[in-house]
């Protein structure tokens, strides 16, 4: 119920008898022309991400909108007979949190597969696809994602290991990054892929002795057998953003950026944002080809027109600058340390150059993946030159992952304006480090890894997000890796951390996790932060993550996810209240 707080029904010169019911109004906290606040939160901690006022104790909001943040006395100013007020108990509110790169229709989509995600040893991952096979409609194909590269040797597993598991059915199974695929012999005859068949352009078929592939392919490798699979229906896209949704609010997340869109996946978010199920807010970065080139700048101004909806819009163009290290794809300025070669860019500097500067010219934000310190700095060079001369508002660009930054290149974050868009959860010392990163960029290159504090103290922007499905979409896990730098499944805070001098402090992520992912996303102008005007984007702590140890921020569960006030996830009925 929407409700006002009625003016002052007299002022004091009237006679006093008549002044009993303004007295009344005023017990109900009332305050003389304020609005009544749908919504009040009092006694808590809220942590508003805005300097002027960084933490209050109460927040009123109406229709969406905050209206009020201050002490618990001035909210009740603001309470009417239709407001709800909920008694916060000291519990931490924040800002909702922006993932900053994600892939949540991919991720939904393979929920509903064969789903890998999380084992680590060969043998686990073998029983979870018996399984599969057992429950999966017999005929087509086996499709399947999220193996984990260090659980084979090499991250280079073979066809005859799915060939006895699937028989002749063909299968393919992509890898938890995203960058390589398994697959099994009659996927490679359905294919046609043989000993025959050469590596195409920014790829490559893993091999035998005598040349036969072998069961793994990198990059666009890939395609190869993945442009054989019957594709995902509109109907599969809407419901696996459906289910995405529902994880990622169930995390706090109410804003994200869709870091690889195309046409399907821009029409399953508009019927979502018209048919009023999007509960989050979100940027989509359609994906530029570089075999297509400049060809395709009319389709993404086109699609950036046709698609601009209450919550969903997509003005930010992805560019896949190179692969990843653990494949040894990523681009890099020397060789590897274990092989002959440093890497190919999928985009030549000067083709990347000018698809760059024709689309800042037409007012998109630029979102790469880069990895590689030879990616980095391309990418770096091209937001440069289209920008040099130009004024800087309005600009997200952006470089996520970030994995191996030249030293050379910290500094340029901040100097160029380019977010740094940092996946936190993977900065420690994980079986990618370990066993497939070290040993290819050898010791001076690996202490350059994910040097997030280093970017934040030469006053870069950081954004942070997940990437899921390539790993969790828990926010709090990935903040509480920005912080201790070590393996968030370590119940004693004592395993060995990745370059802990690159921590950054509990406030920094969080901010990063907030108003620097509302910044990359675009939405930093109406969310991100807790400010009256701005919409009642936040998220609902049970615990506070300023007062656990630092090892158990992860553990801190989320109560409820609120969207423009309303509750997208979980309950308040569970906190006190009137
Ligand atoms: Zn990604």
């Amino acid at each position: 119920m929407v409700t006002t707080c009625p003016l002052p029904p007299m002022s004091r010169t009237e006679p006093r008898h008549l002044r009993l019911p303004f007295l009344l109004l005023l017990a109900t906290g009332c305050g003389p022309g304020l609005p009544a606040a749908d919504l009040i939160l009092t006694g808590g901690e809220i942590v508003t991400m805005d300097l002027a006022q960084p933490r209050v104790g109460a927040i009123a909001i109406k229709d969406g909108r905050i209206i009020y943040l201050g002490d618990d006395r001035g909210a009740l100013d603001r309470i009417g007979p239709g407001t709800r007020v909920v008694a916060l108990d000291g519990r931490v509110v924040l800002p909702g949190f922006g993932d900053a790169h994600v892939h949540p229709i991919s991720a939904g989509v393979e929920e509903g597969r064969c789903d890998l995600t999380d084992l680590e040893t060969r043998e686990a991952i073998v029983a979870r696809i018996t399984e599969c096979v057992a429950a999966l409609p017999d005929s087509g194909w086996l499709v399947g994602s999220s193996w984990s590269l260090p659980a084979f040797p090499e991250g280079n597993p073979r066809r005859e290991t799915l060939d006895s598991l699937t028989g002749d059915r063909p299968a393919y199974f992509s890898s938890a990054d995203g960058h390589s695929a398994w697959v099994n012999t009659a996927a490679f005859r359905v294919a046609g892929v043989d000993r025959a068949t050469a590596d195409p352009l920014n790829g490559r078929i893993e091999r035998d002795r005598g040349g036969a592939p072998s069961g793994t392919l990198r990059e666009s490798a890939m395609r190869l057998v993945a442009t054989r699979i019957p594709p995902v229906t509109a109907d599969e896209l809407r419901e696996g953003l459906r289910r995405a949704l529902v994880l990622l609010n169930q995390h706090g997340i109410t804003a994200f950026m869709e870091a690889a869109g195309n046409r399907s996946l821009l029409e399953a978010y508009r019927d979502l944002d018209v048919s009023g199920e999007l509960t989050a807010r979100v940027e989509v970065a359609l994906r530029a080809l570089p075999e297509v080139g400049i060809e395709q700048l009319d389709t993404l101004v086109a699609w950036r027109n046709e698609f601009r909806g209450t919550r969903a819009r997509a003005e930010t163009i992805k560019f896949f600058v190179d692969g990843v290290i653990e494949g040894r794809t990523a681009a890099l300025l020397e060789q590897y340390s274990d092989r002959p070669f440093a890497g190919e860019p999928e985009w030549r500097p000067a083709q990347l150059d000018s698809m760059v500067a024709a689309l800042v010219e037409r007012g998109f934000s630029i979102h790469f993946h880069a990895i590689g310190d030879r990616a980095v700095r391309m990418s770096l060079d091209a937001i440069e030159r289209a920008e040099a001369g130009r004024g800087r508002e309005g600009r997200r660009h952006q470089i996520a992952h970030a994995q191996l930054i030249h030293p050379d290149d910290v500094p340029r974050f901040s100097s160029l304006n380019v977010i740094a868009n940092f996946q936190p959860l993977w900065a420690y010392p994980d079986g990618y480090i370990v066993d497939l990163t070290w040993p290819a960029l050898g010791p001076i290159r690996s202490t350059w890894l994910y040097p997030i504090g280093s970017v934040a103290k030469a006053h870069g922007v950081l954004a942070f997000g997940s990437d899921w499905n390539v790993s969790s979409q828990v926010p709090l896990l990935g903040i509480e890796v920005a912080v201790t730098r070590r393996n968030p499944r370590d119940s004693t805070g004592t395993m060995d951390p990745l370059l802990p001098e690159e921590a950054i402090s509990l406030e920094d992520a969080l901010r990063a996790y907030t108003q620097g992912a509302a910044r990359a996303i675009g939405t930093d102008s109406v969310a991100g932060s807790l400010m009256v005007g701005k919409l009642a984007d936040l998220v609902i702590l049970g615990t506070s993550p300023f007062t656990v140890p630092a090892h158990q921020i992860g553990e801190v569960p989320v109560v409820a996810t609120l969207v423009e006030g309303r509750v997208v996830f979980g309950n308040l009925d569970s906190l006190g209240g009137d």
